[in-house]
Parts: C-alpha cells; structure tokens; sequence
C-alpha cells in the first residue's frame, strides 16, 4: 500500500516493456509475464503448475511497529496466496527469502515463521526452502508461491468477455481503513470496526478456496485478484480481456464504519490496496445459475456491474447520476 500505490501505472509499463523485451517463450509455458502468475506445464504431467513472487520491503510496503512479526510472516504469504487464488488453483508449495537487521533475534524469526505456516497449513501448502541474508536497511521478505492446477481448470485475466457480470467476493477498503488506522497511531482498535480493520490490513484472508472453486465450475470467465486497489485490478481485468467495464457505485461492498472516522468508504472501496478479494466476470448467460450455485460456506460475492464493449472503466451512482470515468490509481499512502 505504501510505495506500490504511488507508482503502479508505471509499474505496467515496466512490466510490458520487461515482457516484450525479455520475456521467454517454451512450448511448456502457458502463460508468462502478465497475470497473477505464471504457467506451465512440466512435460508429460496431467496438471499445470502456476508460479508467483511478491516482496514485501520495510519502510516501503510495511512499517516494523505496526504489526507483530507473526502477523508480518501471514501477509508476505497472504500476498503470494491470492496471486494463486486468483488462478483457481491449489497452493503447493513456497519458498521464503528473508533478509534481516543484525538486531533481530531468533524469536523473531521463529514467530515470523509461525505466522507463514500457520497461514499455508489452512491452505495445504508447505515450505520447501529459501534463504537468509543479513540486512543493512530492514526487514526484506521475498516469497516464491507455487500452485496446482485442480482436474486441469484454470482462470485467467483474459477470460472475461462484454456483457459479463462483475463480482467481487468479500468487501473492500476494510484493509486501507485498517491502514488509516495505523498511521492516526491507532494500534489496538476500541471499537469492534476498529479492529476490523486492523485485522483486515494485517492479516488478509485469501480467496483461495473461493477461486478453486470458480475454476472448478467453470462459469466464470476472467479472474485477477484486488491487491492494488479495485479501479486499478479492474482496468487490468478489462485490458486483458480486451473489454471496458461499467460499474454500480451504490452496489460496492465497502467497509461503511471507516465513513465515522472521517475516510470515505466509497474511496477506498475503490483505490484501496490490499483487500486480497478476487475480481471476476460471469457471462451474462450463466449469472443466474452461478448466483444460485455459489457456496454459502464461501465468502459472500456481489455483482457490481458489466463487462462493457467500449474500453475504459466507467461508474454510474445507481440513483440516475451522470456516468463517470474511474481513473485507474491505486491507494497512495504518500498523497497529502
Ligand atoms: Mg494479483
């Protein structure tokens, strides 16, 4: 939320200049740079296997007093689990890297451990390696999250098509309330929305049994997850499916209490990071069965409007307002 936010248009660009420029092509190699992860085939296996990395830098991505490091080890996986989740695959396996200042103890990275495996034990992946380095400037997490495909189903950004419903799982802007928070001093929560909100940011939830099981049934068409803010991952979802979108203000699910300390709950909704939930279309044809079909045990999901022809992401306010254009930002924690 904090630097990533900032810059995140440039970011696309790099990463497209990176892809066309020193992308790799192998005949096992289904998808490269430019989704939530990567996938490939290994030669001769019935399923595919999906790969993602993620960073998480102190002083950039996290401050080191404003979570446990338990709760530190739960994000940096969380972050990696979604990008598997947003596939519609099972996670497997992970690798950590971490660098560390000579000051931190064993006790540290022991809890900070916990909090990585009891995340991947709910999840079923396991730790298969990584590496250790001493850090000059903070604490510096890198995980590598590898998935499985389940009976060969996977979703891509791509998959969505004009006249999809959107759906989003979830609520957003609960994690960047949680984060306004954190930087009014306010660590603890009084209030149950307080600590909310501070669980939100801290220790994100990912959609991963949600995403199985839309790959699994097979009616949804394309799939990213919300980690950069819902106006920026929706503007991926429509350019790599060659589609626009038309969204319902009034039909967002946010988090309303963060109105009560003086944030806007519909802005955050829509350019807050790291809620985690999954974004996906559902042609037009099959709404109703998938409305009908959807798990209660699984993590409620609201539909916020349409994949459009016309591309650009657009909003109407649902109480016959003007429609507007959705600038594509993510939550800048720098802006005054
Ligand atoms: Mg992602």
């Amino acid at each position: 939320v904090f630097r990533r936010k900032a810059s995140a248009s440039s970011e696309n660009q790099i990463v497209r200049f990176l892809e066309e420029r020193f992308g790799g092509r192998r005949a096992s190699l289904e998808m490269g740079i430019g989704d939530d992860a990567a996938v490939f085939r290994p030669p001769g296996a019935e399923e595919r296997w999906v790969v993602t990395t993620d960073m998480l830098l102190e002083g950039v991505d996290f401050r080191a007093d404003w979570q446990t490091p338990e709760q530190l080890g739960w994000k940096a996986l969380a972050e990696n689990l979604s990008d598997l989740a947003a596939m519609g695959v099972r996670p497997r396996f992970y690798t950590v890297a971490l660098a560390i200042p000579s000051a931190i103890g064993e006790s540290w990275i022991a809890a900070f451990y916990q909090g990585l495996t009891s995340l991947a034990k709910i999840h079923g992946a396991i730790l298969i390696g990584g590496d250790l380095s001493r850090s000059l400037h903070g604490v510096q997490v890198c995980i590598a999250a590898l998935g499985e495909t389940l009976r060969r189903k996977i979703l891509y950004r791509a998959g969505g098509k004009a006249g999809d419903g959107i759906y989003v799982t979830g609520s957003l802007g609960r994690s960047a309330a949680g984060l306004f928070l954190l930087e009014q001093g306010c660590t603890e929560g009084a209030t149950l929305a307080e600590r909310l909100a501070l669980e939100a940011h801290r220790r994100p939830r990912p959609r991963c049994r949600e995403g199985l099981w839309l790959a699994q049934q097979s009616l949804a068409g394309g799939m990213i997850d919300v980690s950069d803010g819902l106006s920026m991952d929706l503007h991926r979802l429509c350019r790599a499916s060659g589609a626009g979108a038309e969204i319902c203000l009034s039909r967002l699910p946010r988090f309303e209490a963060s109105g009560s300390w003086g944030c806007d709950p519909l802005e955050l909704a829509l350019h807050g990071g790291e809620d985690f939930e999954l974004l996906f279309s559902i042609p037009a044809g099959k709404t109703a069965r998938f409305e009908a079909s959807y798990p209660r045990r699984l993590e409620p999901c609201t539909q916020i409007g349409r994949l459009t022809r016309h591309p650009g992401v657009y909003c109407v306010d649902g109480r016959g307002g003007r429609r507007r254009r959705v600038a594509e930002r993510g939550f800048d924690h720098f802006r005054s």
